[in-house]
């Protein structure tokens, strides 16, 4: 399976980035060593002095496919899940600078945070809210109406240059609010189902 994450989809999050809005999506990918599953508390790497969450909505995939067309995309969505997209900012923003791939600063161990996955029927996938707690307080708030690219863009975008495979994961970018982590904080996801309820998708301690 290959993790398929994409970059800087929802504008508030760009801006705060201070980069361009995308005019396709931006694709990247993480190894799948660095899924981090069950709760599992994430340990601090020393490589990095300013790890930031990213919690995102994560699409898991149902069947192959290559060349998806937009009116068979949602066919493609098995289940969702909730996910941190875990981003040493400080590597990121050096590799950067010098237009170098940034994939350790995203592909590290650990780094893919991800919930169990959930029926697509409990959910209103094109205005899923969800959330990341932080302590206690809510750091992150997004909804997938304010995508630039929506689940089926995305599909049909990245199905053009990489065979959709059953069991691939897609990290589906951040909203605003992405902050660094500390030893000791406890993160918390939270989904809204289509009723407005709120279902606890996983929970990630740093230590
Ligand atoms: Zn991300």
């Amino acid at each position: 399976m290959k993790i398929i994450c994409i970059g800087r989809n929802y504008i508030d999050h760009a801006k705060e980035l201070d980069n361009p809005v995308p005019k396709r999506p931006l694709v990247f990918m993480k190894p799948s060593s660095a899924l981090l599953v069950n709760n599992k508390p994430f340990y601090h790497p020393e490589f990095s002095e300013s790890i930031h969450y990213e919690v995102e909505v994560v699409l898991k995939i149902g069947r192959n496919g290559r060349h998806v067309q937009p009116e068979f995309a949602p066919q493609y969505i098995e289940q969702i899940g909730l996910g941190i997209d875990f981003t040493a900012r400080d590597l990121q923003s050096q590799l950067k600078a010098k237009g170098h791939p940034w994939e350790i600063a995203k592909g590290f161990d650990g780094s893919a945070v991800i919930s169990p996955f959930f029926p697509t029927a409990d959910f209103a996938l094109d205005t899923l809210e969800f959330e990341l707690v932080k302590n206690g307080e809510v750091v992150q708030h997004g909804n997938t109406k304010d995508m630039i690219f929506s689940f089926t863009d995305i599909i049909t975008y990245v199905s053009q240059y990489f065979k959709l495979q059953q069991g691939d994961l897609i990290y589906t970018g951040t909203p605003a609010g992405v902050g660094p982590i500390t030893i000791g904080d406890q993160l918390e996801g939270v989904l809204y189902t289509k009723e407005g309820e709120k279902r606890s998708a996983f929970r990630c301690d740093i230590r």
